[in-house]
């Protein structure tokens, strides 16, 4: 596998370990696919968080704005799904601060462990394991600009863009792959249910 594994290499490593499934799925939010990933499955072998990892590293530092600053840098993630990975990356980067945010119910805002306060001016990247509908990782970026936080970029494992993922405008963002799924709004509009395809609902 090359240092920084290509497009082929993740998407073998995932299926390999099953985190990539094809089939026909419907999320909580009603939305049915053709594709599920779930990456803790591949996760679970330490080896393949760090190849991954290190090649997100090696992205983040290929931009020289974001070398010149790797000592004084934060690696910020929204959720605990990627802590592995954000661990990684600063660990790989030799970044100077890693921590997450979190909410304990779906209704609640992210927020950071009681104490945990980004100084003003201090520098970020967002890290994540997937990036598909961007609303957890913009209300992190938020979450953090209100505390005076400047984030210079955005890294995550997996690019697979939900219909209507929002926009972080001119900041670099780093992938190691895209996946395009296919997706039905619903299962009165799905192809896959109109074919009798057996429906596996997804827990996230
Ligand atoms: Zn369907």
């Amino acid at each position: 596998m090359h240092l920084t594994p290509t497009q082929e290499d993740v998407v073998a490593l995932l299926r390999d370990t099953g985190a990539l499934r094809e089939g026909h799925f419907e999320d909580p939010s009603g939305l049915h696919s053709n594709e599920y990933l779930q990456l803790p499955l591949a996760f679970r072998h330490y080896q393949y968080q760090r190849t991954l990892s290190v090649g997100l590293a090696r992205l983040l530092r290929a931009n020289p704005e974001i070398r010149a600053i790797t000592q004084d840098l934060s690696v910020v993630t929204p959720m605990t799904g990627g802590l592995p990975v954000a661990f990684g990356v600063c660990e790989a980067l030799r970044a100077k601060r890693v921590y997450w945010a979190e909410r304990d119910n779906a209704n609640e805002a992210l927020h950071f462990r009681q104490f945990l306060v980004p100084e003003k001016g201090e520098q970020v990247v967002l890290v994540d394991d997937i990036l598909r509908t961007g609303k957890k990782l913009s209300e992190l970026k938020s979450l953090l600009e209100s505390y005076g936080a400047e984030v210079a970029g955005l890294a995550v494992v997996i690019y697979q863009p939900f219909p209507g993922c929002a926009s972080f405008g001119n900041l670099p963002l780093y992938y190691l792959a895209k996946l395009e799924a296919k997706y039905a709004v619903d299962g009165a509009n799905c192809e896959w249910c109109k074919s009798g395809v057996p429906l596996i609902k997804t827990w996230i």
